[in-house]
C-alpha cells in the first residue's frame, strides 16, 4: 500500500509562508530529495511517526543526539524530575559539575569545559579562543566539512550548504572569509604547503576526526597524526570539532578512537540528549584564557540549562564499552546487507564507516573527501530516498549526511531496513 502524505504536505503548505523555506533548518526542506518534507509527530526507540500515522525505522534521529533512541524512559523520567523544580536559573547549579565531570573524564584532551547552547557556539567560541590564545587571526578548515553557521566557518562548508549547492554564504564579509584557508579533506600535503605560506599567521586547524558532514568520511592512517605533528611545530592549535563523533565513534570519543589528542574539542549533540547542547573544552592553560578565569569573552542565558545538563548526563551515563561493541555489530550487518543488495542489483556504491557512524555513497569510486563524494549520483539518491522512505526507512534527506544508528535498535530493524534495501534497489537495477 502506498503512504498518504497528505497531512504532512498541509503543514508545509502553511509553514512555507511562516518560515523561509517552511522550516527552522534548511535540511528538513527535502530539497535534494525532490518531495515535500515529512513532518514528525513522535518517537518512541528506534521508530518515529509522522503526522500521517506511518512509521519508519529512523536512521536521522535528530542528526545524531539520540544515540538511546527516542523518549529512553529514564532521559524522559529524569528531566521530568528536573523540571519540577524550575527549568532556568540563570546561576550555577550543581548538574553542571556533573555533566563537566563526565566529559573530563571520558574526553580525552578535555582538562576543563564551558557548556554552550549548540554546535555552532562551541566552535565559534573555540575559534575565538584559539585566536585569542595565539594572538593570531587566520585559521584553517577543510572543505566539505561543516562546524555550523559562524562567519569564519561558512566557508566551503558541508551538509545543508552542500546539499543546497552554496559553497559560500552571502553576508560574510571579505575580511573574515579571507582569513579562513581552506584545503582538501586527508590531504596532508596541502595543508603542508599551507603551512609553509602562512604557518605563523595560523591560529588553529579545525577539523572533523571523521568527517560527516559531507557524507561519513573517515581520516585516512596518518591523518591526524600529521595534523597534530604540523600543528605543534607551527605553535596552531588543532582543534577537533566532535559536535557528532564525541560519544558517537567510541566510549572516548574519536580522539580516543584514533589516539590523537588535540588542544581543544568542540561536542555537541549526544551531550545534550535530545535537548540544546554544545561545548567546548581542552587544556587547562588554554581554557582559563576564557571569561571571567580570562579576557576572552562567551557567555549564554540559558548555557548549563539543568534540564539539558540533566537529559545528555542520563544519556551518557546510558553508554557503556558494550553500547559500542553493539553499534559495531549493528553497523557491520548494516553494511553487509547494503553491499549485497547494491551488488546484486549493479547499483554503484561505497561504504564508509568509522565506529558506528556510516555513510554510503552512490558512485563506485573511492570517497576520501569532497570532491569525491560528490562523484556521487544525485538524481538515483533522490529516488532512492522517496521509495526507502514507502518502505518505511526514514533516512537523512541528502546524499551528504551519513546514517545513525541507537542502543535501540535491533537486529531486526536492521534485517527489516536490508529487505528495504533489496526491494527498492531491485526498482532501480542498472
Ligand atoms: N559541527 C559539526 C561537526 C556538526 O555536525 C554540526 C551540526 N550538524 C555542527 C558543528 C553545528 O551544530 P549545531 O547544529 O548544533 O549548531
Amino acid at each position: 500500500m502506498t503512504r498518504s502524505f497528505d497531512k504532512s504536505k498541509a503543514i508545509y503548505e502553511e509553514a512555507v509562508n511562516l518560515m523561509p523555506g517552511g522550516v527552522n533548518s534548511p535540511v528538513r526542506a527535502f530539497k535534494a530529495v525532490n518531495q515535500a518534507p515529512i513532518v514528525m509527530d513522535h518517537g518512541k526507540g528506534a521508530i518515529i511517526t509522522d503526522v500521517d500515522g506511518n512509521d519508519y525505522i529512523d536512521y536521522v534521529l535528530s542528526w545524531g543526539p539520540l544515540i538511546l533512541g527516542h523518549a529512553e524512559p529514564n532521559v524522559i523520567k529524569a528531566i521530568q524530575d528536573v523540571a519540577l523544580q524550575g527549568t532556568s536559573f540563570g546561576a550555577s547549579t550543581a548538574v553542571e559539575n556533573e555533566l563537566a565531570k563526565k566529559v573530563i573524564k571520558r574526553v580525552p584532551s578535555v582538562e576543563m569545559v564551558r557548556m554552550v547552547n549548540s554546535g555552532t557556539e562551541a566552535t565559534l567560541s573555540a575559534i575565538r579562543l584559539a585566536r585569542g590564545f595565539t594572538g593570531r587571526d587566520k585559521i584553517l578548515k577543510f572543505e566539505g566539512s561543516y562546524h555550523g553557521h559562524s562567519d569564519s566557518l561558512l566557508i566551503k562548508a558541508g551538509s545543508g550548504v552542500a546539499t543546497l549547492g552554496l559553497p559560500d554564504s552571502p553576508g560574510v564579509p571579505m575580511g573574515i572569509a579571507q582569513n579562513t584557508l581552506t584545503v582538501p579533506y586527508n590531504d596532508l600535503e596541502s595543508v603542508k604547503l599551507v603551512f609553509e605560506h602562512y604557518g605563523e599567521d595560523i591560529a588553529a586547524i579545525i577539523v572533523e576526526p571523521v568527517a560527516g558532514n559531507m557524507g561519513c568520511v573517515p581520516p585516512l592512517p596518518g591523518f591526524l597524526e600529521g595534523l597534530r605533528d604540523i600543528t605543534t611545530k607551527a605553535g596552531t592549535l588543532l582543534i577537533f570539532d566532535e559536535v557528532m563523533t564525541g560519544f558517537r565513534v567510541g566510549f572516548n570519543s574519536a580522539q580516543g578512537y584514533y589516539g590523537v589528542t588535540p588542544d581543544l574539542t568542540c561536542l555537541g549533540k549526544v551531550i545534550g540528549g535530545g535537548l540544546p547542547v554544545g561545548a567546548f573544552g581542552g587544556r587547562r592553560d588554554i581554557m582559563e584564557q576564557i571569561a571571567p578565569a580570562g579576557p576572552v569573552y562567551q557567555a549564554g542565558t540559558l548555557s548549563g540549562n539543568p534540564l539539558a545538563m540533566t537529559a545528555g548526563l542520563e544519556t551518557i551515563n546510558h553508554l557503556t564499552p558494550e553500547s559500542y561493541a553493539y553499534f559495531e555489530k549493528l553497523g557491520d550487518r548494516l553494511e553487509q546487507g547494503f553491499r549485497e543488495a547494491a551488488e546484486t542489483y549493479n547499483i554503484p556504491h561505497t561504504v564508509n564507516r568509522a565506529g558506528s557512524m556510516i555513510g554510503y555513497f552512490l558512485t563506485n569510486e573511492q570517497v576520501i573527501n569532497f570532491d569525491t563524494a560528490k562523484t556521487a549520483d544525485l538524481d538515483l539518491f533522490a529516488e532512492y530516498y522517496g521509495l526507502m522512505a514507502q518502505e518505511g526507512v526514514f533516512l537523512p534527506p541528502s546524499q551528504f549526511e551519513g546514517v545513525f544508528m541507537s542502543t535501540a535498535h535491533t537486529e531486526a530493524h536492521i534485517d527489516q531496513t536490508v529487505a528495504a534495501f533489496q526491494k527498492v534497489f531491485k526498482q532501480l537495477r542498472r
